[in-house]
């Protein structure tokens, strides 16, 4: 979790080529795989540029990101499959 930006990772239906697209559509490497699951290099949460990539491409409620100095929270719509 980083200070401005909290991101969470819902599981299910992350198939690994999924898994592995959404590594590489974000621009400032937050998320990995380990162990066969997503994850995020938390060390990095707090560069998310808010671009929406990885929101575009996961399914709805996949992947969460909470902006921490306003509460408000940004859900994965899927609409970029
Ligand atoms: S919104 Fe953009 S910068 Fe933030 S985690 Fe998703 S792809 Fe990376």
């Amino acid at each position: 979790m980083g200070v401005f930006i909290e991101i969470t990772i819902d599981q299910q239906g992350a198939a690994p080529e999924l898994r592995d697209a959404i590594v590489r559509v974000c621009p400032v490497d937050i998320f990995a795989v380990e162990a066969a699951t997503l994850v995020t290099r938390e060390e990095q949460e707090d560069e998310c540029t808010l671009c929406a990539l990885c929101l575009r491409l996961a399914p709805p409620g996949m992947i969460r990101i909470r902006k921490t100095y306003c509460d408000e929270t940004l859900v994965s719509t899927g609409e970029h499959p």
